[in-house]
């Protein structure tokens, strides 16, 4: 039976996120459009298989097949960053790192990482997390500028000496040094363990540097710039590293692998081989410069001043309004993204006072510069009178037109 038939309240909520995501510009820097390849294999009888255990070493028999689905995302996965061993069976970047730090780590070991608020992550010790539960958790965190300081990030570790650096972030906008982290962790005898999360599908492609060798561990989502299936993997070319991350996240932390995940990832990962991926992943980096660039010509300031990747963080410290406001604002006008805190913050992290705008997945409908251009000017518009509504409206039925002269899926997929 379809779920047409069978579910129509689950159905219909389904359509009407399709038709939501089709008529909206989705700028939040954390998402993406996947593949419908990828999808086509997410939901396939794949989900019903049980494979605890790794390939070859299976605790269930009739493993034949999905064995080979698994070893072809482990291979890819290495061909990708260029290292020895891979974990493609995280259920999240969250438990990824999970798994990391359980495989390394004892309870109440420090680990160092970028505070939440200066644009790390949840998992990087925040006390809200089970990382700044579990371990004791220092942080490192940007300057004024918006821009990491190595040196002052060195003094911080020599004073910590924890036994892990967690490098990586969800709102930063400039290149991350692994090489500088390198010898900051070894100065301290830290191991180095990086989360590319966010900027994945930027070092795949050689836009951003790659953390190996620099990097001991390293861990990413699958779905934000890899423009895979929702799910995490960790990489590593230290073998008695790679023995203890497979026992840390089976079975230490998870059951079952989603094997229909699995396979999603594997094909996310031939997109990410292919020759056509170096394309979108220079054009995801041109398309942020020129919207943070408009934004500026338009007398918004930028933390860092621009960016190096993927997404710009607009900074509101000198305006009336918040970042809260300007996200609700945005909402209205059909252009979705995120409050954000910034250097400096002077509001509540409810309130805020920045957004967090990324190019991944309007780049993924195919939106090149001049789109991005005409974007950032409408953001601009919007930002410019903050509470008059029928701006607003303007500038949601004209993008609304923009974004349905760039399909991203058909309706009769669904
Ligand atoms: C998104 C993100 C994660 C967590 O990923 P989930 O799949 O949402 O659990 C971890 N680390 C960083 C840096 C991220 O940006």
């Amino acid at each position: 039976m379809s779920l047409e038939n069978y579910d129509k309240e689950i159905f219909d909520l389904t359509q009407l996120e399709l038709k939501r995501q089709c008529d909206h510009l989705e700028m939040i820097a954390s998402e993406n459009f996947t593949y419908p390849e990828v999808m086509e294999v997410m939901g396939s009888i794949l989900t019903n298989k049980y494979a605890e255990g790794y390939p070859l070493k299976r605790y269930y028999g009739g493993c034949e097949y999905v064995d080979g689905i698994e070893q072809i995302a482990i291979d890819r996965c290495r061909a990708l960053f260029g290292c020895e061993y891979a974990n493609v069976q995280p259920n999240s970047g969250s438990q990824a790192n999970q798994g990391v730090y359980g495989a390394l780590l004892n309870p109440g070991d420090k680990i160092l990482g970028m505070d939440l608020s200066h644009g790390g992550h949840l998992t990087h010790g925040a006390k809200v997390s089970s990382s700044g539960k579990i371990y004791e958790s220092f942080f490192y965190g940007v300057e004024l500028d918006g821009r990491m300081n190595y040196e002052r990030i060195l003094d911080i570790a020599k004073i910590v000496k924890p036994k892990m650096i967690v490098c990586g972030a969800s709102a930063y906008t400039r290149e991350i040094d692994f090489k500088k982290f390198r010898e900051i962790a070894d100065e301290v005898g830290a191991i180095l363990f990086a989360d590319i999360a966010h900027i994945a599908g930027l070092v795949v492609a050689g836009e951003h540097n790659n953390p190996f060798p620099y990097c001991d561990v390293v861990s990413s989502t699958t779905h934000k710039t890899l423009r895979g299936p929702r799910g995490g993997i960790i990489m590593t070319n230290n073998e008695d590293y790679a023995k203890r991350i497979n026992s840390s996240i089976f079975p230490g932390i998870q059951g079952g692998p989603l094997v229909h995940v699995i396979a999603g990832k594997a094909v996310g990962f031939k997109h990410n081989l292919s020759d056509e991926w170096k394309i979108y992943a220079k054009q995801v980096k041109a398309n942020a410069k020129i919207l943070g660039e408009t934004l500026v010509r338009r007398g918004y300031d930028l933390v860092s001043g621009g960016t190096d990747n993927h997404l710009v963080l607009v900074s509101f410290l000198n305006k009336e309004f918040s970042g809260k406001d300007a996200d609700i604002a945005l909402g209205n006008a059909g252009i979705t993204v995120n409050k954000n805190t910034v250097p400096g913050e002077i509001r509540s992290p409810f309130i805020t006072s920045g957004i967090r705008i990324g190019s991944p997945a309007l780049t993924a409908r195919g939106m090149k510069e001049s789109e991005f251009e005409l974007i950032a000017n409408r953001i601009a518009d919007v930002l410019d009178d903050i509470n008059n509504q029928s701006v607003q409206q303007k500038v949601k039925a004209e993008l609304k037109e923009l974004a349905h002269k760039f399909i991203i899926y058909d309706k009769a997929m669904f």
